[in-house]
């Protein structure tokens, strides 16, 4: 007698005959000094809970990828790996895009920097899909050769709205505008969306290959997208809408089509 299947991972693993699409999630480094004075500041990887989440809700397998890997070593791991999500973080170093640090820029981190962009460069070159969340979104433009507002609320002057919440991420803090037959459009199925709002910084050029997809009312780019998606799948978000899951199919929406992205991807990996 055929065994019926009992969770939604079989399902789909049964479904496909294939093993879940594997997603690296670019992870942090912590560092905390111990309470106790004599005791030695511990490190860790961390990664929001709600990236893994929403990758593993979408049908794809998270893979956390920790932050002091060699770039020989996560080339290797990038070859396990169907699709990459780059997670939300610090700012990134200005000088990835030729520019000279301005009083307003917040913390930067060299190594984490390094890695993520040795990482996007060959996940780039592979044509991998990639899905940029906050952070993740302002490197993928910066990788294909765009620009930045080091601090958006200095450089963009007056009429631009709060973009730092301080309310929790399920919590809608700011409307984008979704621009028609754009990609997200298709993905959210509406004009317009709510998102929360927690970065300081924001496109300022736009790389050539990619294109505009959502904006506030201010005018900021809050998503970006491939020109071309028979070429390659990229999209980015500035919002955070793995913790808005709940808020509307939209933003679980983002996850599921990245999961299918990478399903296909490695599925063509597979037959080259
Ligand atoms: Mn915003």
């Amino acid at each position: 007698m055929e065994r019926k299947p009992r969770t939604d991972f079989e399902v789909k693993h049964l479904r496909r005959g294939v093993a879940s699409p594997r997603i690296g999630v670019t992870a942090a480094l912590k560092e905390e000094t111990g309470s106790v004075a004599q005791e030695p500041s511990k490190r860790f990887v961390r990664t929001d809970l709600d990236y893994v989440e929403g990758v593993s809700e979408a049908g794809g397998l998270p893979v956390v990828i920790p932050p002091s890997l060699t770039l020989r070593a996560a080339e290797d791991l990038l070859d396990g790996l169907d699709g990459l999500l780059l997670s939300g973080g610090p700012d990134l170093d200005p000088a990835y895009y030729g520019e000279e640090p301005i009083p307003e820029l917040g913390t930067t981190i060299p190594g984490w920097d390094a890695l993520e962009m040795g990482l996007l460069g060959l996940a780039l070159e592979r044509g991998m899909p990639i899905f940029g969340i906050c952070r993740g979104m302002q490197m993928l433009n910066v990788a294909l050769g765009g620009t930045l507002y080091q601090d958006v609320p200095s450089q963009l002057g007056a009429g631009v709205i709060n973009h730092c919440q301080t309310t929790p991420k399920r919590q809608v803090s700011h409307r984008v505008e979704v621009l028609d037959h754009s990609y997200l459009a298709e993905v959210t199925g509406r004009q317009s969306v709510g998102v929360n709002s927690y970065h300081h910084q924001g496109i300022k050029g736009l790389a050539d290959a990619l294109a505009v997809a959502a904006r506030s009312a201010d005018g900021v780019i809050e998503a970006l997208e491939s020109r071309d998606f028979s070429d390659r799948w990229l999209v980015g978000v500035q919002w955070h809408p793995e913790g808005m899951r709940d808020n509307g199919i939209g933003h679980r929406g983002l996850f599921e089509a990245h999961v299918c992205a990478a399903e296909h991807h490695g599925s063509r990996s597979a037959a080259a």
